[in-house]
């Protein structure tokens, strides 16, 4: 028969496919397998109303075969069929189905072409990733010949009569020879197949069988002997384990099935089973792990929930289907409402995929708030691996999910030493509290040490230590709680020293003005301002900041590239009733050199306590050797 040329359309599809050098060639078995489930699936409706049909239908299935000397895979259904016209009409041409939109896709230029492929159901044409010649043999309920179509791509296809018993598809695709870099031999093995079957259409609701080969025993005693032997098998599961009530299915199987598909040794903290029939139906499966992946905080790490339409896979890792701060949940997500040819961009807006987005986002809510109230240990479990996700989804675009998060995290309590949440601080605020306050330091003995702890603790009120960077910024995003000031113990006017012993300050750094200017020089430029304070208690010295940044934010600020950092604008406060004020005081008369040492030595102090190191570490230990006379 005469050679047909494709339509020009369907070409550049074509020459796509042929010349692919997409990465994931693998899925072309999953577009065929797809097509030979729609062909069953629509093979069964027509039988509903045409008796020709209903005669020919039988139990669906799917047999996949290969063999490795003629390097052929072959994929066959009992659908339903097609003829020679419409061999012509859907291989010939893209149809009008998902391939012509991902033409149309393809036709917006500047695009990547390997990158758009793995998002479509590409179809058919897919096969010509993997093999030079693929061959049609299909025999439609409508007819009773056969028809063979046969293509090497490019140059165009032919249809012949051919040989077929029954009503269905055979699929043929002779592989592509191996080159340097492409192996196309390894999808000739059982093993190959099963794993692919397994990865993207384990959910087909069909059987999908493959000649597998076994071993048994023969003979006896000493004569026991192995046979190899073939046998037919199903080899997907067909009803997926999240289309099985919670009844069904106990929790450990889920976990099983969580590491397995997600390549985790550990088991998940908890499953969260939903099965939403509502505007959008969908069933879903989702999982909080344990622990943090190796790579959860690099780039490499692909936040997204496994999105299968129809038992097909359509998407491993749909981005959408999760907010950045649950970035850390796996799961699979199951809807017919939704179509398998949909590209990305498509997604992005689609309607049903918003709504089933917000939904999850609740049942995650509800599930780690069941968590953090009646399971403490797994909830504790899970924080310790995510909280810092928590704590960066509040200040993530200007705190714009925060009231969603406020209620997820913890921090350390001095008083209860433990993490607890700010709800539980709230609650339990003394009656002449007015304040939520904090600490922060890179560890917990940093965070307690800060002098100003003291004042908070000795009038009774609980303290948390903030030891994550992002966690001031957590603090400065929520700014209050069920409307308390949240407030560090440094910060000013935060209640913690009565206006009195504040105005009595003031007048105390005023007249010791002179003595103060003498010491802020001798720093040379390191404070920004001295002053007495009354709230140091048992401490000498310590560092406070004023205006918006703090002490903690200049850190986190330094240890991102670039220069020229924000830097706190240090005051260097002294407590005019310790021995040390009094010696630099009397020093200051009589010795100034030694007063100057001895600044240097309370300004070091100052910068340990905060957790910070003395810019020149050689003069302060030579200068605090000195004293030890
Ligand atoms: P899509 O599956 O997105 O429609 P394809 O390029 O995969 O696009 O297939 C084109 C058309 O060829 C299908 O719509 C279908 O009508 C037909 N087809 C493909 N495979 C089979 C099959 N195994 N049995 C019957 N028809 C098939």
């Amino acid at each position: 028969m005469r050679k047909k040329l494709f339509k020009s359309e369907s070409k550049r599809l074509l020459d796509l496919m042929i010349n692919s050098i997409y990465t994931n060639k693998e899925i072309f078995l999953r577009e065929i397998i797809s097509n030979a489930s729609d062909a069953i699936d629509k093979l069964h409706y027509v039988s509903l109303t045409d008796e020709a049909a209903r005669k020919q239908r039988k139990n669906g299935e799917i047999n996949i075969s290969f063999d490795k000397d003629a390097r052929t895979i072959t994929v066959s259904d009992n659908g339903i069929g097609m003829t020679a016209d419409e061999l012509e009409e859907n291989l010939g041409t893209i149809a009008k189905s998902g391939s012509l939109k991902f033409k149309e896709q393809m036709d917006k230029k500047d695009r990547d072409d390997s990158e758009i492929i793995g998002q479509f159901g590409v179809g058919f044409y897919s096969a010509f990733m993997v093999a030079k010649e693929l061959t049609v043999i299909s025999r439609s309920y409508k007819d009773a010949t056969a028809h063979i179509w046969q293509s090497e791509g490019a140059s165009g296809y032919t249809i012949d009569e051919a040989e077929r018993k029954v009503v269905g598809t055979d699929i043929i695709m002779h592989l592509k020879d191996d080159t340097q870099t492409e192996n196309y031999s390894e999808y000739l093995s059982e093993y190959r197949i099963k794993d692919l079957v397994k990865t993207y259409s384990d959910y087909i609701r069909h059987p999908i069988k493959l000649p597998v080969e076994k071993r048994k025993e023969v003979g006896e005693g000493d004569n026991k002997t192995f046979e190899t032997y073939t046998e037919v098998e199903t080899i997907n599961s067909m009803v997926p384990i999240w289309q099985r009530s919670k009844k069904q299915v106990p929790d450990e199987e889920c976990f099983k099935f969580y590491k397995d598909r997600f390549y985790d040794f550990n088991d998940p903290v908890s499953v969260i089973r939903i099965n939403a029939d509502g505007l959008v139906s969908y069933k879903a499966m989702l999982f909080i792990p344990s622990k943090a992946p190796y790579d959860y905080f690099t780039k490499e790490y692909k936040k997204g929930l496994a999105l299968y339409s129809n038992g097909v896979m359509i998407m491993e890792n749909c981005a959408e289907l999760l907010g950045e701060h649950f970035r850390f949940i796996k799961g699979v997500v199951d809807t017919n409402d939704l179509s398998l040819n949909i590209s990305r961009e498509m997604l992005q807006q689609s309607h049903e995929l918003k709504t089933i987005a917000n939904n999850i986002e609740k049942k995650i809510k509800a599930e780690l708030k069941k968590l953090l109230e009646k399971e403490r240990d797994k909830y504790l479990q899970f924080y310790n691996a995510f909280g810092i996700q928590l704590k960066y989804g509040i200040v993530a675009n200007y705190g714009m999910n925060k009231e969603d998060l406020l209620d997820f995290i913890m921090f350390y309590s001095a008083k209860n030493e433990k993490l607890i949440t700010l709800k539980e601080y709230a609650e339990n605020m003394l009656d002449d509290q007015q304040t939520i306050y904090y600490s922060c330091g890179e560890t917990l003995a940093a965070a307690k040490g800060i002098p100003a702890v003291e004042l908070a603790t000795l009038k009774g009120y609980d303290v948390l230590y903030l030891t994550d960077e992002v966690d001031e910024f957590v603090m400065k995003t929520l700014m209050t709680y069920n409307e308390k000031k949240i407030m560090s113990v440094l910060e000013e006017n935060n209640g913690l020293v009565s206006d009195e012993d504040v105005k009595k300050a003031k007048e105390q750094t005023e007249n010791a003005k002179e003595l103060l200017d003498f010491i802020k020089t001798a720093l040379d430029g390191a404070v920004s301002e001295v002053a007495l304070v009354g709230s140091l208690k048992n401490f000498a010295a310590a560092l406070n900041t004023k205006g918006g940044i703090t002490l903690e934010m200049e850190k986190y600020f330094a240890a991102m590239p670039g220069e020229n950092h924000p830097k706190a604008e240090k005051v260097l406060e002294l407590n005019p009733e310790h021995s040390a004020y009094k010696a630099i005081e009397a020093a200051y008369k009589t010795d100034p050199e030694k007063a100057k040492k001895y600044a240097k030595i309370l300004h070091g102090e100052a910068l340990l306590s905060a957790g910070l190191t003395p810019t020149d570490t050689t003069e302060f230990c030579a200068l605090v050797s000195e004293l030890i006379k």
